[in-house]
């Protein structure tokens, strides 16, 4: 037979802390504080696996479910000495949901369950308190008809208000017993009109509708939902816990609170909660009454405030870690009914981490894995003023898109990254509006506060660029309807201008009209002292993406090692030091891409080869003395040249050409699959002079830089190999230029020539590759592309469900945010091997989205990878990520259960 009810009180408990799976979070709870020896009224649990057996089997009970709560009800009126539904001395309950996992509000409880006619009677002369009687009743018929039988709330509500207006009263408090006996029976006449039938006078019959609601609750829409959004699968169901009644309304002696063992907000080892006087817990936490902060209580209650704050330290001992706590004082006397590790904001994660660390209350290792990846991330965001008042926020909510990368912006809102450039050279700040972002808009999304688009999913090209920077950005927002000709959008209605001020916030992915006010957040303390500790015991190194001298020094600032990936191709259409100058060098590019012989080519490039060079340069210099990867010329052409007629029309005036050329070598280039077309180093195949400008650049500069005392490790990295033979002509001809220019300078400086493996082929072959290249870049935005079929730019529209559980559930995560270990992880396991086969001491990273993702980031350190490489904020993420990877080979190594690769 099985167990499916667990007793707790008296001191002993059947269950305790571990099992939450099959008691709840709450369950478990109740048992271990019972265990330990803290006041816990008695009570007992019914497992989730009843509630899975419930739900499964069209609401029925398990068959010996019926004699397991009746015989635990029986001890509990044995321990309490008293009787549910007794005429004399009644036994009142509550019966509370709770899961493994906590779902706030989102599930049912009903309090004061056994009171009835008779019971009413004896509690009131009991207490000696008819009104405290009469107002537990009304609110358990309340209950029980709002959350048993589903009756509306309002028309109840509307009862107790129409009451106190008629005795001329504002507070639930000032209502005499008279008052609430009459509100009873007014319900219990609503509940007979509503339902037909009588109110539930027999204990019995209360107690099974309230099982049956809360398990029933694990279905209802708003858990459903909650659950989806949240992720939270594999649960079994909600567990019911009946425990006795305790009374926080008696009087002045009693109360009830919430409180936290340490400050929430900002970490602070401060006892932290709000309490009411003479109030039942539901109170609280409804917001009917303001509370008073905990300190007040030490004032009105020093006995009880004493043995709470014992209790806060037993727990945090016990627990070791901050717990939030529910408790009541009946009469001078405390009883806990509730703990769980607390919710917390990212700060307080990092302090309360370190804190505990430092006092030995957990070691520095379980400090760095109470870290969460998603905790780093919210640090750095700006964030909406938390004391913007709610209504006002919820009036000025325009749309809802795709969260993308989270924080906070305000600006005017533009919708050409041309404009957006004009707007904030004048000192505005902005918000770029579009359809959908290309690389053509980089500089207006670079000026830019934050980023909106229609169209796209958090690896479109506005959400991967918005994330390298940091900056917020909501994708896929589809209300919006945005006009390009008349300078404007509308969404759900609502029309807002160019220029008109909009707040967007990534982290729920909401746009506001106007301004709403922001803060910024601050760095604690604790989170350096962290990653700190983080650096001293992880194995990969971390390195970034960065374009531009400023990406680099604020990776550097994130504790990046160096450069993984520095992408030539924002050089061409940005200026990062003199914006104003940036239309100088694209207008170089396009006059290279149209040249129709090499001699008009070259003379193109010549005139990009001082940008190039000066961007290095300022780029060599912010990392000084660390290695920076460089990544030669990888997009297809067509995407440097003008698509409109207008724009061939203005570059032809400019270079002193015929539209018509323009025209003709833009349709020239155009390409069925681009993404497998003319590009990467089949460029510098085709163009060698392509590849000789950027080595040039990138040796003139690290020339430079050696004359001037800053040290310097270039690794010039060939994208989208596939052959040896293709790699040897690459590797000679960047030999070739740079050992000329070396020689001639008379210095010595030592440089890695490289690829990228971004192709199967490559990966297949890299045993052949390595004998050329010095080092290996895992491309795994491009492998994941080519080893699955799925192109990055397309995949959005079916993706989406073969991650969602409840549709397909392929995949557990989009293969694009977090690296197919299964697929693209054996290929690049395939890669590592053959390559060290033939030169052993290969160097190996990765670039791309993956390296800034905690999971993938513990693969890179499990096939033996030498660094990651990840988007300056996204550099702690990955360092932290490489720590957590030693801690959990280190534990598997304990368990003697090595996890398998792949
Ligand atoms: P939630 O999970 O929504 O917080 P709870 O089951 O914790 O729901 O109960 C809601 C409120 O009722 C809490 O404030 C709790 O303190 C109070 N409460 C629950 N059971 C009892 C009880 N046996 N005696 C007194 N108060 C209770
Ligand atoms: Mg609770
Ligand atoms: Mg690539």
């Amino acid at each position: 037979m099985s167990k499916f009810v667990y007793f707790f009180g008296a001191g002993k408990a059947e269950g305790n802390g571990e099992m939450k799976d099959i008691l709840g979070g709450k369950g478990a709870g109740l048992a271990e504080m019972t265990r330990i020896g803290l006041p816990v009224p008695g009570g007992f649990t019914i497992t989730t696996e009843a509630c899975d057996y419930f739900l499964k089997r069209d609401r029925r009970y398990p068959p010996e479910l019926a004699a397991q709560v009746s015989a635990n009800l029986k001890r509990l009126e044995r321990v309490t000495g008293k009787k549910l539904g007794d005429a004399r001395d009644p036994l009142l309950v509550s019966v509370r949901s709770g899961s493994a996992r906590s779902m706030p509000g989102m599930m049912e409880t009903i309090l004061n369950l056994g009171l009835n006619e008779k019971s009413v009677e004896a509690l009131a002369r009991n207490t000696k308190n008819e009104r405290f009687a009469y107002d537990a009743y009304r609110r358990f018929v309340q209950m029980y008809s709002t959350v048993v039988i589903g009756l509306p709330k309002e028309e109840l509500e509307d009862k107790l208000r129409s009451l106190k207006s008629r005795l001329g009263i504002k507070l639930d408090t000032e209502v005499p017993a008279d008052g609430w006996r009459g509100l009873v029976t007014e319900y219990k006449a609503h509940f007979r009109k509503a339902t037909g039938k009588d109110f539930p006078e027999d204990p019995n019959e209360q107690l099974w509708g309230a099982i049956g609601a809360v398990f029933t609750s694990w279905m209802a829409e708003k858990a459903v939902t909650y659950r989806r959004v949240e992720k939270i699968t594999g649960l079994l169901g909600t567990a019911v816990n009946v425990m006795q009644m305790v009374f926080g309304n008696t009087g002045d002696a009693s109360g009830t609170g919430v409180c936290f063992t340490r400050d929430p907000s900002s970490g602070e080892k401060e006892f932290y909660g709000d309490f009411l006087l003479n109030a039942q817990g539901e109170d609280v936490v409804a917001g009917i009454r303001t509370p008073m902060p905990l300190k007040e209580m030490a004032k009105r209650m020093p006995r009880v405030y004493k043995q709470l704050e014992r209790v806060r330290g037993i727990l945090e001992r016990h627990y070791r870690d901050m717990q939030d706590m529910e408790f009541t004082v009946e009469e001078g006397t405390l009883y806990m009914l509730q703990t769980r590790v607390g919710k917390r904001a990212p700060t307080a994660s990092f302090k309360i981490a370190v804190d505990m660390a430092n006092e030995k209350l957990i070691s520095k290792n379980e400090a760095l894995l109470r870290i969460k990846s998603e905790d780093i991330e919210r640090l750095f965001y700006p964030v909406i003023d938390a004391s913007f008042p709610r209504a006002e926020l919820d009036k000025r909510k325009i749309a809802q898109g795709i969260n993308a990368v989270p924080g906070a912006a305000s600006g005017a809102a533009i919708f050409t990254a041309e404009e957006a450039e004009a707007w904030a050279a004048r000192g505005e700040k902005v918000i770029l509006v579009r359809r959908e972002t290309s690389p053509e808009d980089v500089g207006g999304m670079f000026v830019a506060q934050g980023i909106l688009t229609a169209t796209g999913g958090k690896t479109s090209h506005a959400a991967v660029v918005a994330r390298g920077w940091g900056k917020c950005c909501i994708v896929g927002c589809e209300k919006l309807d945005i006009d390009y000709d008349r300078k404007q959008m509308t969404a759900n209605g609502r029309l807002i201008k160019q220029g008109q001020w909009i707040t967007i916030e990534g982290g729920d992915g909401l746009v506001f009209e106007g301004k709403i006010p922001l803060v910024d957040p601050t760095l604690p303390p604790a989170y350096f002292t962290l990653m700190k500790w983080a650096d001293q015991i992880r194995r990969l190194r971390v390195r970034t993406n960065a374009d531009t001298p400023q990406d680099s020094r604020k990776a550097r600032e994130m504790g990046a090692e160096g450069i993984g990936l520095c992408r030539t191709e924002h050089m061409f259409f940005k200026d990062f030091e003199h914006p104003e100058r940036s239309h100088e060098r694209q207008l170089a590019i396009q006059e290279m891409i149209l040249a129709d012989n090499h001699e008009a080519r070259g003379k193109a490039l010549a005139k990009l080869l001082p940008f190039q060079r000066r961007d290095f340069t300022g780029i060599f210099k912010a990392m000084d003395g660390c290695p920076v990867t460089i990544r030669l010329l990888d997009p297809p052409l067509h995407e440097f040249v003008p698509h409109e007629r207008a724009k061939q029309e203005e570059l032809a005036k400019k270079i002193g050409i015929d539209v018509e050329t323009v025209a003709r070598r833009v349709e020239q280039l155009r390409e069925a699959n681009p993404m497998l077309g003319h590009r990467g180093c089949r460029l510098s195949i085709t163009y060698p002079e392509i590849l000789e400008m950027q080595v040039r650049a990138i040796i003139e500069a690290a020339v430079e830089c050696q004359k001037q005392k800053v040290k310097v490790l270039p690794e010039i990295m060939h994208p989208l190999t596939l052959d040896r033979r293709e790699l040897r002509i690459l590797e000679q001809g960047t030999r070739r230029v740079a050992d000329e220019i070396i020689k001639r300078a008379g210095i010595k400086l030592d440089y890695l020539v490289g690829t990228m493996i971004e192709l199967p082929r490559a990966a297949l072959l890299a045993d052949q590759i390595a004998e050329v290249a010095e080092f290996f870049s895992f491309g795994t935005n491009d492998l994941t592309q080519t080893v699955m079929g799925l192109s990055r730019d397309d995949a959005g529209r079916f993706l989406p469900d073969y991650v969602d559980e409840k549709k397909a559930g392929i995949f557990s995560a989009d293969p694009f945010q977090s690296l197919d270990v299964a697929g693209v992880g054996m290929l690049m396991k395939w890669a590592i091997e053959k390559g060290r086969s033939t030169r052993s001491k290969l160097k190996i990273g990765i670039c791309g989205e993956h390296g800034g993702d905690s999971e993938s980031v513990k693969f890179c350190h499990r096939v033996g990878m030498d660094y990651v490489s990840a988007s300056p904020y996204r550099v702690p993420i990955a360092r932290l990520a490489a720590a957590h990877a030693v801690l959990e080979e280190k534990e598997e190594k304990r368990r003697g259960a090595p996890r398998r690769m792949g």
